[in-house]
């Protein structure tokens, strides 16, 4: 690759320094002899209520492709249709629809029309099983709404890049418990838009002074960005949004939280603007940066707290020690000390050493699949119920032309997951609803409608190919009402 790391003087040195160290092949912390293996911070149980979750979704996802090759091999048997429900139910949780099935034996099966169509049946079953596949693990995650009141915020608007990497964020890698006060919208390359975030913001503090009885001021709102790079490969599977270049990724965050922070204060007036985080996974091994800001506020991309190199550290440590030392750390690296921001970055860090000793225990201490491996396109709003690594891209937008780069960058990522293998692109189109607002739902319908045709013409060729699927689906955000099937569109039914 003639491409450097990055353009940053310090981070191409670390990085050049690793890999003369062969470091970036292994996991995010090897353990040494006589350590234990056990950090004393990790809170095991919910590690392993996380990892039954990941096994119950990773299933409905991966054995599609098993189920669909078992079809096809018998779909001019005696009996098929019957004998491929049985396989689809017993391995899959549902039937396909019998007028899909019935026509094997004259024209054989469209198999990427019935991948499609599971593809978006494992999801609809997902998002109806949410609350009981989520039990599991919802009510123990540590950094809870109340928690993060409690360190002085109120709101906390998250935005990390659409890649699918990142889709296993709030519970897995920060261990953030999801709530109505916790948003999460993903861009490619965590370009938020200044104008939407201004709106939520606004939306936040309004809401706050409407409704909140006891309104506290010193509570503040916190927008985080999330960057994302790949230590085992830096060039290729970095951020695809920046060209795999670490140093953009970062600077386009640092610049995106600076802009809003100051269009803000421009409008409401010096010290108006939400507390800022900037935050950076690696995706190969979920370790976490925290860029505490320097002595004038200002976030550095160099300058960043790493919690493999700190999970290292405090692993042979007793419980007491390890969290001493990690207090120390963040606190000699904020140079001006915020008992906020030092409380959330100790939290998140030591929430994280969680997922490192996940990543250790279930993925080696580095995912085999350090690429992509989405199952499908979310365009619209997310699907705030689904939360797994790598089970879909995102583009967050209201219409196509406003999201086109996103799309983009999607469809090129599974040009070659799945239409190199003959498969289909399946694209979930989803929107909110606010049932307390008349017209709200048909206005979510129409707008997936117009969504929909938008991107069959942007994409003509490959919809002309049948090489795109769509699925159109709303969610009602304060009710329970979740992923509905829009009327007329791809016909999903869980039975
Ligand atoms: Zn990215």
């Amino acid at each position: 690759m003639s491409r450097s790391i990055s353009h940053h003087p310090v981070l191409r040195r670390q990085a050049a320094v690793a890999q003369r160290r062969g470091e970036l092949a292994n996991p995010a912390c090897e353990i040494g002899p006589g350590q234990d293996c056990r950090h004393p911070l990790v809170d095991e149980s919910l590690n392993a209520e996380l990892h039954r979750y990941e096994t119950i979704i990773s299933q409905r996802f991966l054995l599609i492709e098993a189920a669909l090759k078992k079809i096809s091999a018998i779909q001019h048997d005696d009996s098929f249709v019957q004998k491929a429900q049985d396989i689809c139910q017993a391995m899959l949780g549902y039937c396909l629809p019998e007028d899909k099935l019935a026509s094997a034996w004259v024209n054989g099966l469209d198999m990427p029309d019935l991948h499609a169509y599971c593809v978006f049946q494992s999801l609809v079953l997902s998002v109806q099983k949410a609350n009981e596949d989520r039990a599991i693990w919802l009510k123990n995650l540590p950094l809870s709404s109340p928690v993060l009141r409690d360190m002085g915020y109120h709101t906390v608007n998250i935005s990390p890049c659409a890649d699918g990497r990142l889709q296993g964020l709030l519970p897995f890698i920060l261990r953030i418990s999801p709530a109505p006060e916790i948003s999460v919208k993903a861009f490619a390359g965590a370009r938020f838009d200044i104008e939407d975030d201004i709106a939520d913001w606004t939306q936040a503090e309004l809401q706050r002074l409407a409704n909140e009885p006891g309104y506290d001021a010193s509570l503040n709102y916190l927008k985080c960005v999330v960057y994302h790079f790949s230590s085992s490969s830096p060039c290729v599977e970095g951020c695809a949004a920046h060209g795999s270049d670490d140093g953009m990724a970062i600077d386009c965050a640092i610049e995106g939280l600076s802009a809003l922070q100051a269009a803000i204060r421009n409008l409401y007036g010096l010290g108006a603007e939400p507390d800022g985080l900037v935050l950076g996974v690696d995706t190969d091994t979920d370790a976490l940066r925290v860029h505490l800001p320097d002595g004038s506020g200002t976030v550095r991309a160099h300058q960043f707290l790493d919690s493999a190199q700190l999970f290292a550290e405090t692993l042979p440590l007793g419980r007491v020690q390890a969290e001493q030392v990690l207090i120390d750390r963040v606190r000699a690296a904020a140079s001006n000390p915020d008992a906020n921001t030092v409380a959330l970055a100790i939290g998140l860090l030591r929430a994280n050493f969680s997922q490192l000793q996940y990543v250790i225990e279930h993925h080696n201490g580095r995912y085999t699949d350090v690429g992509h491996d989405e199952k499908f396109i979310c365009a619209g709003e997310a699907v705030a119920s689904l939360h797994l690594r790598n089970k879909y891209y995102f583009a967050h937008l209201s219409t196509v032309e406003e999201g086109a780069a996103d799309l983009d960058v999607g469809i090129k990522i599974f040009t070659s997951l799945n239409l190199s293998r003959g498969l289909a692109i399946p694209i979930l189109v989803h929107f909110f609803f606010d049932a307390r607002v008349s017209g709200a739902r048909q206005r979510a319908e129409q707008r997936c409608h117009r969504v929909k045709q938008a991107i069959q013409t942007r994409y003509q060729a490959l919809h002309e190919r049948h090489q795109i699927r769509c699925f159109l689906a709303v969610s009602d955000i304060g009710g329970t009402e979740n992923v509905t099937p829009v009327p007329s569109s791809y016909s999903v039914s869980v039975h």
